[in-house]
C-alpha cells in the first residue's frame, strides 16, 4: 500500500475523529468507512480551510488530520499550534519534494517525525498516534507522497491497531527504566557507532526535551514490539572513525554511499532533539559537521537544526556547515562537496543532488479543473473587465500569499482608493481651463461614463493619449501615472471553501465590513452525499444569512449545473452592486476525476433537498420598492418563502440557522404526511370491520407494476376466501410494526442486477442489518415469498444468481430471523410458456392451504384487474379525474388512473430518479413533475412559436427544453400547479399537445430537405393533414386545460369517429421520407409514407409501409422490434383516407388484452400481411398500386448550410441529443432565443433531434451567421460519429429508464472517438445510437451500433443496422459495461478501417466480417444472436 494510503488507513483505525483535506484522502477513508468495524467521525476540511481551528473543536482521545503541507496550510496550522499542542493530536502531512514548509512546525510542536519511505510512513503513523494518545500531545508526522521503488508498506491487522494504542507502557520501555537511550531507538543500529566508543562530551540536555525524548523512545519501544521494524531517532552509517558527519533530513539514497572517512546520520525524529543526542552521533574523529536538509525554498540564512548543531558542537574544534540536500545524490557528488569543505568554499549554503519541483512551489497554484466552471462564466460575462483580485497567477511573482482573500481584500482597497485619487484629479483637470476644448469634453465624458466598462475604457485610452501631448503638470502627470484606473474594472475575490469558514475571523467579515465595491465568489465544493463528513459548525449555506443580516450586502446562492440562468443573473447583479457582493457557489465534486454527471447529480440532490437553496438577495432593491429576496429553487419556492414571511424575513431567518434546509424540506412533506395519515386511518377503520377474520398482510415490492397486480390480485382472492387482508409496499410497513403480524405473504419483484425494487429497497436494508447482528425479532411470524424474475435477464453463467435474488434473499433472512416458513418459496420466470403466472400457479394454492382456506369455494367471480383499457373505457372520452387531481393541492402526483389519461394530452407524470432515494428517506413523496410534448407535425415552428417554448421552458419548466425522436419539443420538470398555464401558453402560439402521447396516433413527422422546397411544403402540408385527419375528436383537452366548457352542457356528447371510445390498443406513429434522405426512419414507424417524385420533380404519392415498431421488453422473446414492410401506393390525396383504415384495422385487431403484444408490428404479424392489407382495402373500397422504386442513401441529418431551390437558406445545425439548454461554452437556449427574435423564416426540428434553421432570405444571411458564430451554434467540427449518434432522455425524468442514455451517451462517444480518430475515421459516419430501456424512443435497433439499458452502467449491445434505417441490428452482446465496450470496439473499428471495402458501411461490414448474422425480419431477431463463430459470446 502506498504512503498516502497506509497514513490515513492507521489515521482512521486509531483516531476518534479524523479530519482530512484533499481528495487523495477521501478514497482511502470512503472505502473504510464501507469496510472497517471501526468507525470514527470523519470530517472533510476544505482546501484551504483553517485546520487549526477545526482542530481545536474536535479534540477527543486521538484526533488525526491529514493533508497535504502547503505553504498555506502550514501558515494557518501555525495560529493554533499554541492551543493543539496540548491536545492529543497527529498531524500526518505529506511532501512531495521539499520539507521546507512543513519544518516551519517544528519548534512549535513537542514531537515532529519524519518518514521517509512509505513502510517508515506506516510505522511512524502508529508511532504517532501511540504518543499522541499517551502524552496528550501533538504530533507532526511528515512523510513522502513520492515513494519510488518504496512504494508499498506491509499492514499491520486492523484489529491489533486499537489494542496496540491502548495497552499500557511497556515495564521494560527505555522511559520507564532509568536507563539511557536503547540501542533502538538513540544513535545506532545495524551499523552504528555506540559500542563503548566514546562521543563529544555532551551538552546539558533541558529536562523538559530530555523527557519528551524519553516518551518518544517508550512509544518507538512499543511500536517496535508491533511492527518488529527498527524505529530509530537518529540512524547512522558509514565509516566508524569518521572525518566528516553528514546530518541527512530528507529522502536519499546517500546514506548507503561509501566513502571513506565519512559517515552519515539520517533524522527521523526532529522534535525533540535534545543537544546530547546530536552530539552522541558525532564521534570524536570527526573535524567537520555538514548538515543537509531537503530545504529549498528557506528563506533565512540558517536553518534551526544547524543552529541546534552548532550549540551542541560549540567549544570543541569541529567546524559546522549547512547545505541543502537534493535527490539522487551520487557519490561523486558527495565528494565535490567535500572538496569544498575541505577548500574552506563553504560560505554560501552548498547543495547536493538534484532538486525536484521547487520550481512548482513558486509557480501557480493549482486550480481544480471543476472550478473552471465558474471562473470561464465570469470571463464570458465581464471579458477585459474582470480581474481576479487574487489569481493563482500572482503567485509566481508575489508568492503564494498574494492568493489569499486578505491580500486580495488589500490589494482590491488599494486599486479603488488610487481610482478615486485619480477621479479626484480628472475633477481637478476639468478646472484647468488650459486644457484644449477637446481633452475637456473627453474627462467630463468620463467621469460620466466611469462605472462603463466599456465607455470608461474607451474613454480612458482617447484621455491617456491626450494627455501625453498635453503641456506636462503635475497633475497631469499623476494622472498619467493611474492610467491603469481609467477601465472600470469588475473585482472579484474567488474564495475557496475556506473562507467562507472563518466568519468571525478576518476573512469574510473584513470584505463584507469594508463596504468595499468588491465581489467575492465562494465556492462550496462538498459533494450532498458526504455532507456529513463536512464539519458541521461551519456550514457554507450560513454564509448567505451572515452575510444578509449585514444589510447592505449582495448576496445570492447559486449553482451552476442546477440553473445556469441564475447563475448569470446573479453575477451581473453582483458586479452592478454598489458595494460587497458575496455570491455562494456550489460545485460539489470530491476529486478532479469526478464526472460531470456526478457533479450534476450531485448538485441536483442538494438542490431539490433544499440543503442547497438556490436565491438572490439585492438590497438595492428595497430602495425601488421591490422585494430584495427572490428564491430561485423552484421545488421549495412556496415553502421557503413562506417561511422568510413568517420569520420576518432575515433578522429573525438568521435567529433560526440551523435549520434552513430541515424547514424547507420538512414544510414540504407536512401536508403530505397529513394525508397519508388520513390513509392510514382509512386503512385502519377497514381492518377493525373485518376484525374476525384471519388476518393476512401482503407486501409487495415492484417497479414496473407486476409485482404490485399479482400482490393485489392475490389480495382479492384472498378476500374472497373469507381472509381480513392488508396490502402495502415492503417499504411502507414499518419492521416494528412486522413484528406484531402472524401471516405475511411477500410478493417482490427483480429489479437491475438483482435489486430490490424501488419501495422495497428500506425493507431489504433493515432486514440484512437485523440479520447481521443476530437479531429473532419474527419469532411469531409465519411467512411465504413469491419472486418474479427473468433466468435469462444476465445470461452469463456467471450471472445466473442474479435471477430472482431479491426474493431469494428474503426467503433465507426471514427464517433466519426466526420467522417460519409456511410455504416453499416460490419464483416466476418470465422465460416460462406462460410468464411468471407459471410458477405462481404452483405457489398460490399452497398459501391457501398454509391458512386453513385451501377448501373453501369461491363461487363469486374474480375482480378483473384495471387495466388501461378499462381506464380508457371509463375515462369519458378521456376525462378521468384530471381536473380533479389538479385542485388537489396535496400532492404533487395526478391519480395513476389519470397518469395513464394525461399521455394523450401530451403530458406523462414522472419524478426525479436521482432523487428518489433521498427523498423517500425524508418520508416525503417523490418528487412529481410533468413533461409536455407538443403536436407540431412536420417539426416546423416559426420563431415565435420557438420564442414561446423557450420562455415556457423557464416559466414552467426546468430551464430547458428537448427536441425529440418525433421532431417536436418536450418540457420536462414542469409541477401541477404549472401543467396548466403552459398549455395555455402552449396554445396561445396556436399549438398543442393533444395526442403527442396515448394510444392514438402521435406526432406526425417529415424529411427536412433543404434544398427541395417545394417538394417540403407539399410533404409539410401533407402531414399536417393526415395529423389533423387522426387527431382525436374529444373535447376533453380543451375542457380541462383551455376552460372552454361543452356549449350544451351534457346535450352535446363526444365522439370519436375514428378511434372509438376504446381508442387504439397502444400507440400509433407515423413518418413520411423523402428519397434519398430516410431522416426519420420511415421503417420505425406504424406507417411510413415514402415519397415519391416524379422525372418532372412533382409528388406523384407514396409508398406504404406498415408495421414498424422499435419497442421490446428485454428477455420477453415474444416481444421484438420490427422494420415497416412496404405493401403499395397511394397518391397524395389518398394518404390520409389510407392512414385512417391501417389504424381502424389496428384498432380493432390489435391485441388488447396484453400491452406487450399490441403494436400494429405484432397485429400484422398474427395476421398475416397479406390478410391485413386486404382488410385495409377492403375498408378503402380499392386496392393499392404497386410500390414504386426508390432509393435511400442516409438516415442522418444534412448537417451545414444548403439552399433552396426558392433561393432560401437553411443550416442544420447540431445540437447533442436534441437538448435545448444554457451551459458554459454552448449557450445555445439563448442563442437560438437571440436567432428567433430576429429570424423571418421558420424552425425545422428533426427526428434525429437536430434543428434546421430554415427559409432564411438573402437579406438576413449574414444576421443569422453572426448569430450563429456568435453561441458557436455554426459548429460542426465533431466527428462523424458524432454527428450521427442520437439518445434517449433517460434518467433523471424518464419513469422507465434502467440507465443513463442522453446524459452518457456523449461521455461514451468522447472515449469511442479516441479510437475512430485512431483508426483515420474522424470524419466517417457511423451511426451509434443508446436509450435507456428497450423501448427504444431512439430508435436502437435501426443503428448500426446501439446501447440498450438494462441497468445502470450495463448495456445491450447491438450491431448490424443498416446504414440508412433499412436493416435492423441484432443483440451482439446481453450486458456490456464501459471498459467491455471499448474493448471490443477498439479492434472492430481498426479492422473496420483496414478491411472495409469501397463505401462499405459500418454495419454492412460487421455482418461481412462474421461478428453479427443479419437481421432479415423482426420476429427472426433473437435468432443468432450473440454473435456469431468465433465472435460468439461464450455461454
Ligand atoms: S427509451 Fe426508455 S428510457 Fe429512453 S426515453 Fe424511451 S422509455 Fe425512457
Amino acid at each position: 500500500m502506498a504512503a498516502v494510503s497506509a497514513v490515513a488507513r492507521i489515521g482512521y483505525l486509531s483516531s476518534d475523529v479524523v479530519l482530512y483535506s484533499g481528495s487523495a484522502f477521501s478514497e482511502t477513508y470512503d472505502s473504510l468507512a464501507r469496510g472497517s468495524s471501526h468507525s470514527p467521525k470523519v470530517i472533510s476540511v476544505p482546501h484551504g480551510a483553517d485546520v487549526g481551528s477545526t482542530l481545536v473543536r474536535h479534540s477527543s482521545n486521538l484526533t488525526s488530520f491529514t493533508g497535504v503541507a502547503t505553504s498555506q496550510l502550514v501558515n494557518r496550522l501555525i495560529l493554533h499550534l499554541a492551543e493543539i499542542s496540548s491536545q492529543s493530536v497527529v498531524l500526518h502531512l505529506a511532501v512531495e519534494h521539499d520539507l521546507t514548509d512543513v519544518l516551519l512546525l517544528r519548534s512549535a510542536v513537542p514531537f515532529f517525525i519524519l518518514s521517509h519511505t512509505a513502510q517508515d510512513a506506516h510505522d511512524n503513523a502508529l508511532l504517532a498516534a501511540r504518543l499522541a494518545r499517551t502524552e496528550k500531545k501533538a504530533v507532526v508526522h511528515a512523510f513522502y507522497t513520492s515513494q519510488g521503488e518504496n512504494s508499498d508498506a506491509e499492514l499491520v491487522a486492523d484489529e491489533s491497531v486499537l489494542p496496540f494504542l491502548l495497552a499500557k507502557k511497556n515495564p521494560h520501555s527505555p522511559s520507564t527504566t532509568n536507563g539511557a537511550s536503547t540501542p533502538l531507538n538513540g544513535v545506532n543500529g545495524v551499523n552504528g557507532h555506540a559500542n563503548g566508543a566514546s562521543t563529544l562530551v555532551g551538552p546539558i540536555d533541558e529536562p523538559s526535551s530530555a523527557h519528551l525524548f524519553k516518551a518518544y523512545e517508550a512509544a518507538a519501544f512499543d511500536t517496535v514490539a508491533l511492527v518488529r521494524r527498527p524505529r530509530r531517532a537518529l540512524a547512522s552509517s558509514g565509516a566508524s572513525a569518521p572525518h566528516t558527519v553528514i546530518f541527512l533530513v530528507g529522502k536519499s539514497e546517500a546514506a548507503t554511499t561509501d566513502i571513506d572517512g565519512v559517515s552519515f546520520v539520517t533524522l527521523s525524529l526532529l522534535s525533540p532533539l535534545p543537544p546530547s543526542k546530536l552530539v552522541s552521533a558525532i564521534p570524536p574523529s570527526a573535524q567537520n559537521v555538514i548538515v543537509l536538509e531537503q530545504v529549498y525554498r528557506w528563506s533565512t540564512k540558517w536553518t534551526p537544526l544547524y543552529l541546534d548543531v552548532v550549540s551542541a558542537v560549540q567549544g570543541t574544534n569541529v567546524g559546522v556547515h549547512d547545505g541543502i540536500l537534493g535527490e539522487d545524490v551520487s557519490q561523486q557528488s558527495i565528494l565535490k562537496l567535500l572538496q569544498k569543505v575541505a577548500a574552506g568554499e563553504a560560505g554560501s549554503r552548498l547543495q547536493v543532488g538534484v532538486i525536484h519541483g521547487v520550481s512548482s512551489s513558486s509557480s501557480v497554484p493549482h486550480v481544480p479543473k471543476h472550478e473552471a466552471a465558474y471562473t470561464k462564466i465570469l470571463e464570458h460575462l465581464f471579458k477585459d473587465q474582470f480581474e481576479v483580485a487574487n489569481s493563482p497567477a500572482l503567485a509566481a511573482t508575489q508568492g503564494e500569499l498574494a492568493t489569499t482573500p486578505e491580500f486580495a481584500l488589500g490589494r482590491v482597497r488599494g486599486q479603488l482608493d488610487a481610482r478615486q485619487q485619480l477621479v479626484s484629479l480628472v475633477q481637478d483637470l476639468l478646472q484647468d481651463t488650459s486644457l484644449s476644448a477637446d481633452l475637456h469634453s473627453l474627462l467630463s465624458k468620463w467621469i460620466l461614463a466611469k462605472d462603463d466598462a466599456t465607455k470608461s475604457r474607451q474613454l480612458g485610452d482617447q484621455i491617456v493619449a491626450q494627455l501625453e501631448q498635453a503641456s506636462s503638470t503635475s497633475t497631469i502627470q499623476r494622472a498619467l501615472s493611474l492610467r491603469e484606473h481609467f477601465p472600470s474594472v469588475s473585482r472579484w475575490i474567488i474564495g475557496s471553501d475556506a473562507w467562507s469558514y472563518d466568519l468571525g475571523a478576518s476573512g469574510l467579515h473584513h470584505a463584507i465590513a469594508s463596504r468595499l465595491d468588491i465581489n467575492i465568489l465562494i465556492l462550496d465544493t462538498l459533494p450532498y452525499s458526504s455532507r456529513t463528513s463536512g464539519d458541521p459548525h461551519r456550514r457554507k449555506q450560513d454564509v448567505g444569512l451572515y452575510a444578509m443580516n449585514h444589510g447592505d450586502v449582495y448576496v445570492a446562492s447559486v449553482a451552476v449545473f442546477s440553473s445556469y440562468g441564475q447563475v448569470l443573473q446573479s453575477l451581473v447583479e453582483a458586479d452592478k452592486f454598489k458595494g460587497p457582493s458575496v455570491v455562494l457557489a456550489y460545485l460539489p465534486y470530491s476529486s478532479e476525476s469526478s464526472p460531470a454527471l456526478q457533479v450534476l447529480k450531485e448538485t441536483k440532490l442538494a438542490v431539490d433537498a433544499g440543503y442547497w437553496p438556490l436565491y438572490r438577495w439585492d438590497p438595492s432593491k428595497d430602495a425601488k420598492g421591490l422585494e430584495p429576496f427572490s428564491l430561485d429553487s423552484d421545488a421549495v419556492k412556496n415553502d421557503l418563502k413562506q417561511f422568510l414571511d413568517r420569520q420576518n424575513h432575515l433578522s429573525q431567518l438568521t435567529r433560526s440557522t440551523p435549520a434552513l434546509a430541515a424547514e424547507v424540506v420538512s414544510n414540504l412533506g407536512d401536508t403530505i404526511r397529513e394525508a397519508r395519515k388520513k390513509r392510514a386511518q382509512q386503512s385502519y377503520n377497514d381492518l377493525l370491520t373485518a376484525l374476525d377474520a384471519p388476518p393476512l398482510l401482503v407486501l409487495y415490492a415492484s417497479d414496473g407494476g407486476a409485482a404490485e397486480k399479482k400482490a393485489k390480485r392475490l389480495v382479492n382472492r384472498a378476500k374472497a376466501r373469507g381472509l381480513s387482508t392488508t396490502v402495502a409496499t415492503f417499504d411502507a410497513f414499518t419492521f416494528e410494526a412486522l413484528k406484531d403480524e402472524e401471516h405475511v405473504v411477500f410478493v417482490t419483484s427483480t429489479a437491475g442486477q438483482g435489486e430490490p425494487p424501488q419501495n422495497g429497497r428500506t425493507f431489504f436494508k433493515t432486514l440484512n442489518a437485523a440479520a447481521l447482528r443476530g437479531d429473532k425479532p419474527f419469532s411469531t411470524l409465519k411467512f411465504t415469498v413469491f419472486g418474479m424474475g427473468d433466468s435469462h435477464y444476465w445470461p452469463r453463467p456467471e450471472d445466473a444468481h442474479y435471477y430472482n435474488k431479491p426474493a431469494k434473499e428474503l426467503d433465507v433472512r426471514l427464517e433466519k430471523l426466526g420467522g417460519e416458513r409456511v410455504a416453499d418459496l416460490g419464483l416466476g420466470d418470465d422465460q416460462d410458456a406462460d410468464g411468471t403466472e407459471t410458477g405462481y400457479k404452483v405457489w398460490e394454492p399452497k398459501v391457501w392451504k398454509a391458512m386453513g382456506v385451501d377448501s373453501v369455494e369461491v363461487t363469486e367471480a374474480e375482480p378483473e384487474p384495471i387495466t388501461n383499457e378499462h381506464i380508457k373505457a371509463a375515462s369519458g372520452f378521456l376525462r378521468g379525474t384530471i381536473a380533479e387531481g389538479l385542485e388537489d393541492a396535496s400532492t404533487g402526483a395526478l391519480a395513476p388512473s389519470d397518469t395513464q389519461l394525461t399521455k394523450f394530452h401530451g403530458i406523462y407524470e414522472q419524478d426525479d430518479r436521482d432523487i428518489r432515494d433521498e427523498r423517500q428517506a425524508q418520508g416525503v413523496e417523490p418528487a412529481y413533475s410533468f413533461m409536455i410534448r407538443v403536436r407540431m407535425p412536420g417539426g416546423v415552428c416559426t420563431p415565435t412559436q420557438w420564442l414561446e417554448m423557450d420562455q415556457i421552458a423557464d416559466e414552467h419548466g426546468n430551464g430547458t427544453f428537448k427536441i425529440t425522436t418525433r421532431a417536436t419539443f418536450q418540457f420536462h420538470g414542469v409541477i401541477k400547479r404549472h401543467l396548466k398555464p403552459a398549455i395555455q401558453d402552449i396554445n396561445r402560439v396556436l399549438l398543442d399537445t393533444l395526442a403527442a402521447c396515448g394510444d392514438v396516433n402521435r406526432n406526425v413527422i417529415s424529411s427536412s430537405i433543404p434544398s427541395l422546397s417545394k417538394l417540403h411544403a407539399q410533404v409539410y402540408e401533407f402531414s399536417k393533414e393526415c395529423s389533423a385527419h387522426l387527431i382525436p375528436r374529444t373535447s376533453a383537452y380543451h375542457e380541462i386545460w383551455l376552460d372552454k366548457k361543452l356549449v350544451a352542457g351534457e346535450a352535446v356528447k363526444d365522439f370519436e369517429p375514428i378511434y372509438g371510445e376504446f381508442y387504439l390498443p397502444r400507440k400509433f406513429k407515423i413518418a413520411i421520407a423523402v428519397p434519398p434522405t430516410n431522416d426519420v426512419d420511415v421503417f420505425a414507424n406504424d406507417l411510413g409514407f415514402i415519397a415519391i417524385v416524379g422525372p418532372d420533380g412533382e409528388l406523384q404519392g407514396f409508398n406504404v409501409a406498415i408495421g414498424g415498431g422499435m419497442g421490446v421488453t428485454h428477455g420477453n422473446k415474444k416481444t421484438y422490434p420490427r422494420a415497416g414492410s412496404v405493401i403499395g401506393f397511394c397518391t397524395p390525396e389518398q394518404g390520409k383516407y389510407v392512414a385512417e383504415k391501417i389504424v381502424i384495422v389496428q384498432r380493432d385487431n390489435g391485441n388488447r388484452v396484453d400491452r406487450k403484444n399490441a403494436r400494429l408490428k405484432y397485429t400484422i404479424d398474427r395476421m398475416g400481411l397479406d390478410v391485413y392489407k386486404a382488410e385495409v382495402e377492403k375498408l378503402l373500397g380499392y386496392k393499392l398500386e404497386p410500390a414504386r422504386p426508390y432509393t435511400f442513401d442516409r438516415n442522418i441529418d444534412d448537417f451545414g448550410w444548403h439552399k433552396g431551390e426558392d433561393g432560401r437558406h437553411h443550416f442544420m445545425m447540431f445540437v447533442e441529443n436534441g437538448r435545448i439548454e444554457d451551459v458554459p461554452e454552448r449557450e445555445f437556449k439563448k442563442g437560438l432565443k437571440e436567432l428567433a427574435q430576429v429570424h423571418k423564416g421558420t424552425f425545422r426540428l428533426t427526428a434525429n433531434q437536430h434543428v434546421m434553421i430554415s427559409d432564411v432570405p438573402e437579406s438576413e444571411l449574414e444576421t443569422v451567421k453572426r448569430i450563429l458564430r456568435k453561441y458557436k451554434m455554426d459548429n460542426l467540427n465533431f466527428s462523424g460519429l458524432r454527428l450521427s449518434s442520437s439518445a434517449c432522455v433517460a434518467f433523471p425524468t424518464c419513469g422507465l429508464a434502467m440507465a443513463e442514455s442522453e446524459r452518457y451517451l456523449p461521455i461514451l462517444i468522447d472515449k469511442v472517438e479516441k479510437v475512430v480518430e485512431a483508426a483515420g475515421l474522424r470524419h466517417d459516419s457511423i451511426v451509434m445510437r443508446m436509450t435507456g430501456c428497450p423501448n427504444g424512443c431512439a430508435r436502437p435497433y435501426l443503428a448500426e451500433i446501439a446501447f440498450v439499458g438494462k441497468a445502470p452502467g450495463s448495456y445491450a449491445m447491438l450491431l448490424g443496422g443498416g446504414y440508412y434505417g433499412q436493416r435492423l441490428n441484432k443483440i451482439y452482446r446481453e450486458s456490456v459495461t464501459e471498459p467491455e465496450i471499448l474493448a471490443i470496439l477498439t479492434p472492430m473499428i481498426k479492422r473496420y478501417a483496414l478491411e472495409r471495402k469501397d463505401g462499405e458501411r459500418f454495419g454492412d461490414w460487421t455482418i461481412r466480417a462474421g461478428y453479427i448474422a443479419p437481421t432479415t425480419e423482426g420476429r427472426l431477431w433473437y435468432d443468432r444472436m450473440g454473435g456469431e463463430g468465433e465472435f460468439r459470446e461464450s455461454a
